[in-house]
């Protein structure tokens, strides 16, 4: 058994966005559930937990009695990685980081790491055996190198991938070698007339849900826009499409 927990499903901004006073925003304020944090995941199975992304800006709270055996980033802008300028100065074990080869990394996090404990740069389309979930980084189109990541347990395949607009050809040719139970996808954008430059919008999204054709596909990193699209048009996403919320569980 394997679990994925959507711990956040925002975009940069997160909604309710600071000082914006839409529909979504407004909502997003009265009523805690339909808000969204830093796009990130939580996977466990019976032997490990690994956190997707480090966005969230509580994680020491959060795992400060469920240590984590590992952190996988998809890359290093600040909405992924802004929770671990605090979380390393905690005590204890070092917990490894893995993620795509990007010298710059973010601020001073290489510097100083703390109790994180940067493992060199994951290669591409490699497999990684992390506490027995296979782990394959999957290279994204981004504004910064930035990996997805195929994660297999058993006979379970999820394919993580965010941030991303479109896919890079040799990585829409790997994943489509493998049936996927699930794909949680960048979808920051309702539909657009111009094409996006550095993440999904929808037509983008269930372009790449049709080529792949998983079982289930669940958009993410949302944007406020995204939502407010939502309310009028969400009954118009293919059945096996649905929207993440912030606290989602799959349970594979
Ligand atoms: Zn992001
Ligand atoms: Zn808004
Ligand atoms: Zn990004």
């Amino acid at each position: 058994m394997i679990k994925l927990s959507l711990l956040g499903t925002g975009d940069v901004r997160q909604v309710p966005v600071f000082g914006c006073q839409c529909k979504v925003c407004y909502r997003a304020r009265v009523d805690v559930s339909a808000r969204r944090r830093p796009c990130s995941a939580l996977l466990e199975t019976d032997q490990a937990t690994l956190l997707l992304d480090g966005g969230l800006t509580d994680l020491a709270e959060r795992f400060d009695q469920k240590p984590l055996d590992g952190i996988l980033l998809t890359h290093y802008h600040v909405d992924h990685v802004q929770g671990l300028f605090h979380l390393r100065w905690g005590l204890g074990e070092p917990v490894p980081v893995y993620g795509p080869d990007d010298q710059e990394g973010c601020a001073d996090l290489f510097k100083h790491p703390g109790i994180l404990d940067f493992q060199r740069p994951l290669v591409p389309f490699e497999r990684y055996n992390l506490h027995g979930v296979g782990v394959t980084p999957v290279p994204l189109q981004h504004s910064k190198p930035t990996f997805g990541y195929l994660l297999d347990y058993q006979n379970v395949r999820i394919a993580y991938l965010t941030d991303t607009v479109g896919l890079p050809d040799e990585s829409m040719k790997f994943l489509n070698q493998f049936w996927l139970d699930m794909m949680v996808i960048d979808c920051s954008h309702p539909p657009q007339d111009t094409p996006p430059r550095n993440h999904n919008d929808l037509n983008l999204a269930l372009e790449i849900h049709g080529k792949l054709n998983p079982a289930k596909t669940v958009l993410t990193h949302l944007s406020h826009h995204m939502d407010l699209w939502l309310m009028d048009n969400a009954a118009t996403l293919p059945e096996s499409v649905v929207v993440a919320s912030d606290g989602d569980s799959f349970i594979l």
